[in-house]
C-alpha cells in the first residue's frame, strides 16, 4: 500500500470527513486513518444484531440515545476501552469509533457563535485570548451551513447570529404562546432548533448508512455528506482499523512527517508520511495521541514546549431546568415538534440587556414540548447547556504505568465543576421555573440533576488556540506554534466553550484551516 500522502487526516466524524473533503477538493492526495469501522445501519431488524451485557457500557449507557443493541454498537465497549477518571469526581466520556465517528449519533443541533463568545476570555480573563474574532470564522460558517443543509429562522439577535438558512419547521402551538410570552414579559427570544438536516437533493439520506429511507429523523453527518464528496474527487484512501499511535517528528525540520499507526485487528504497526497532517479525532484522543508523541525535542507531547497541552478542558453542564403542563385553549390544534428538542432558547444573562449576574457567562434552553391530551393539555423542557469556565485544573494526562490493549498509554480525566458553573445552574433552573410560570404553566417542577462533567458529550479543549505560545498550543489556524504543519481542528482546539452547541463551530474552523495550509502548501511554505 501507498505510504506518503499529501495530507494525512485523523479521525472521520464531523471534522475529519469535513478535512477530507476541503483539501482533496483542493486538489491534494488524502490519507484518512479511521480506528473504527463501518456499521450495520439501526433500521435493520434486531435480529441482525448481537445481544448486549449493559455491564459493558456502563458509561455509554448514560447517553439518552443509548437504547438496545441496534444503536449499542455506536457507541464503545466501556471495558474494551478503558480510561481512568476520579471516582469521587467521575467524568462521562461517550464516544463512539465508527467510520463517520459521532456524526452518526449527534442531534444536528447548530448554532454559531458570535463575539460575545470570542471576546469572553479577553474581557473577564478566565482563559487565554481567542487568536480569532467572528468576521474571521462567518464565512466558513455559511460555507459549513450549505454543505450540512442548516435550517433555521433568521432572528438578527447577535449571540446567534444567522446563518444561511433552509426553512426551519413552524413552532408549534405551545411554543408559540412560550415565544410570545418571553417576547413579551422579558424580552427574550424562543426560535424553532437550528438544526443539520443535511441537503435535501429531492431526498434525504440515512445519517447511519447513507441510503434512502421513508421514514425517521435524519441529521447530515459525515456518511450521507462530506465523506462521500471527499470519495468522489478520486483522491481520497480511506483505512479503518488504523489506530493512530503518535505523530511523528522529521529532527531537522522540526516539521511532522506522519503518523505511527496500529492495526486495530493485528495490532501490527505501520508509519505513514504526509506533507501535513490534521488531527481531528475528537477532543480527548487527539490529547492523547499529542501527549502520546514524545521526542528528545518534545518529552512531554509534541509541540508541548508550553505544558499546555492537556490543560483547560472545557464542557456544558447540563441536567438543570424545569418540566411543566401548559393548558392552551383545546380548540388550539396543532401538531407535536417533527424533531426532539424542537425550539431553542439562546443565552440572555450577562449580555449587557439585562442587570449582570453573580456568575461570568451564560446559558440557553434546548425546549421540548409535545400535547398530551386533546382537552389542550401540553408538557414543556426548558433544559439548560451552560458554558463552564477554562480552568487549568482541569486537564487530560496519560498514564503510563497502564495501556490499553493496543498499548496506548490510557487516558485519565480530571475534571470538576467550580464556583461559577453552580452558580449559573440555581439561576439555570430558576429561570426556566419563572419563564414557565409567566407562561401560565401549572404544574411546574424544577429540574436540577446531578450534573457530570462530560455526559453533555461537548468535551472541548487542551490543545487550546491563542495568540500566546506560552500559554496555548494552537495559533489562529489551528496550527501548532512549534509544529507548522502540524494541525488540530476537532475540539480540542477550543479556548471557551460558550453554551452553544460546539460542532458546528469546529466543523467551521477546520473548513478555515484546511484552506489556509493548502494556501501555504501552494507558497512553498509547508
Ligand atoms: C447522542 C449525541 C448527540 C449529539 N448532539 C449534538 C448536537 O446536537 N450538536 C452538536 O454540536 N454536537 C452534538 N454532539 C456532539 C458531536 O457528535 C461531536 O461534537 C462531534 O461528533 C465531534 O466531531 P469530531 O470530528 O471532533 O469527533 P467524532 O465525531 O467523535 O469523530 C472522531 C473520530 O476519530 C476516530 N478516532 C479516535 N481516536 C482515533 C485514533 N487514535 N486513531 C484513528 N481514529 C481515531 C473515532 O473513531 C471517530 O470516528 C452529540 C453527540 C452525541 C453522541
Amino acid at each position: 500500500m501507498k505510504t506518503h500522502y499529501d495530507a494525512i487526516v485523523v479521525g472521520s466524524g464531523l471534522t475529519g470527513s469535513l478535512a477530507a473533503r476541503e483539501l482533496t477538493q483542493a486538489g491534494l492526495e488524502v490519507l484518512l486513518l479511521e480506528r473504527g469501522s463501518p456499521r450495520l445501519c439501526p433500521s435493520l431488524p434486531a435480529s441482525s444484531f448481537p445481544s448486549i451485557d449493559l455491564d459493558d457500557f456502563h458509561i455509554q449507557r448514560n447517553c439518552y440515545l443509548f437504547e438496545g443493541p441496534n444503536l449499542a454498537h455506536y457507541f464503545v465497549n466501556d471495558r474494551e476501552h478503558p480510561y481512568l477518571s476520579d471516582p469521587d469526581a467521575p467524568f462521562w466520556w461517550i464516544r463512539g469509533y465508527q467510520l463517520g465517528g459521532r456524526s452518526a449519533t449527534w442531534a444536528g443541533q447548530s448554532y454559531r457563535w458570535s463575539d460575545l463568545d470570542f471576546n469572553a476570555n479577553l474581557v473577564d480573563g478566565a482563559g487565554c485570548d481567542w487568536p480569532i474574532r467572528y468576521t474571521d470564522l462567518a464565512p466558513w460558517y455559511s460555507k459549513v451551513e450549505r454543505l450540512i443543509g442548516l435550517t433555521g429562522r433568521k432572528e438578527g439577535v447577535p449571540q446567534i447570529p444567522d446563518g444561511e438558512f433552509g426553512k426551519a419547521r413552524s413552532l408549534n402551538a405551545v411554543e408559540e404562546h412560550l415565544r410570545k410570552t418571553l417576547q413579551g414579559k422579558f424580552t427574550r427570544l424562543l426560535t424553532p432548533s437550528r438544526i443539520a438536516e443535511g441537503r435535501s437533493n429531492g431526498k434525504r439520506s440515512c445519517q447511519f448508512c447513507g441510503e434512502t429511507h421513508s421514514d425517521g429523523v435524519v441529521y447530515y453527518s459525515s456518511i450521507n455528506g462530506a465523506l462521500p464528496e471527499a470519495m468522489a474527487t478520486g483522491r481520497l484512501a480511506v483505512k479503518t482499523g488504523s489506530i493512530v499511535h503518535s505523530v511523528l517528528l522529521d529532527h531537522r525540520s522540526g516539521r511532522a512527517s506522519g503518523v505511527r499507526v496500529i492495526d486495530a485487528t493485528s495490532k501490527a504497526e505501520a508509519e505513514y508520511q504526509a506533507r501535513i497532517v490534521f488531527l481531528c479525532a475528537s477532543t480527548i484522543p487527539t490529547n492523547q495521541i499529542l501527549l502520546n508523541s514524545t521526542s528528545r525535542q518534545f518529552p512531554t507531547g509534541i509541540g508541548n514546549s508550553s505544558g499546555v497541552l492537556g490543560r483547560y478542558l472545557v464542557d456544558h453542564h447540563w441536567k438543570s431546568g424545569a418540566n411543566a403542563r401548559i393548558r392552551l385553549p383545546s380548540d388550539i390544534s396543532n401538531q407535536e415538534s417533527e424533531v426532539p428538542w424542537g425550539s431553542y432558547v439562546p443565552r440572555f444573562r450577562n449580555l449587557g440587556v439585562e442587570p449582570s449576574r453573580d456568575y461570568l457567562r451564560g446559558f440557553g434552553y434546548q425546549v421540548s414540548s409535545g400535547m398530551i391530551d386533546n382537552e389542550g393539555d401540553w408538557l414543556v423542557n426548558f433544559h439548560g447547556f451552560g458554558e463552564t469556565l477554562p480552568s487549568q485544573s482541569n486537564f487530560i494526562e496519560l498514564d503510563r504505568t497502564q495501556s490499553d490493549s493496543y498499548g496506548m498509554p490510557l487516558v485519565r480525566i480530571h475534571f470538576e465543576y467550580g464556583a461559577n458553573e453552580y452558580a449559573m445552574r440555581g439561576d439555570m433552573q430558576a429561570s426556566a421555573v419563572e419563564m414557565l410560570e409567566a407562561a401560565g404553566a401549572e404544574e411546574v417542577i424544577p429540574i436540577q440533576e446531578p450534573a457530570i462533567p462530560g455526559h453533555s458529550i461537548h468535551e472541548m479543549g487542551g490543545a487550546r488556540m491563542g495568540r500566546d505560545k506560552r500559554d496555548s498550543f494552537l495559533n489562529g489556524w489551528n496550527q501548532s506554534h512549534e509544529v507548522a504543519n502540524l494541525f488540530v481542528t476537532d475540539g480540542a482546539c477550543m479556548a471557551s466553550s460558550a453554551c452553544q452547541n460546539p460542532s458546528i463551530t469546529y466543523m467551521a474552523l477546520t473548513a478555515r484551516a484546511c484552506h489556509h495550509a493548502v494556501d501555504l502548501l501552494k507558497k512553498g511554505e509547508l
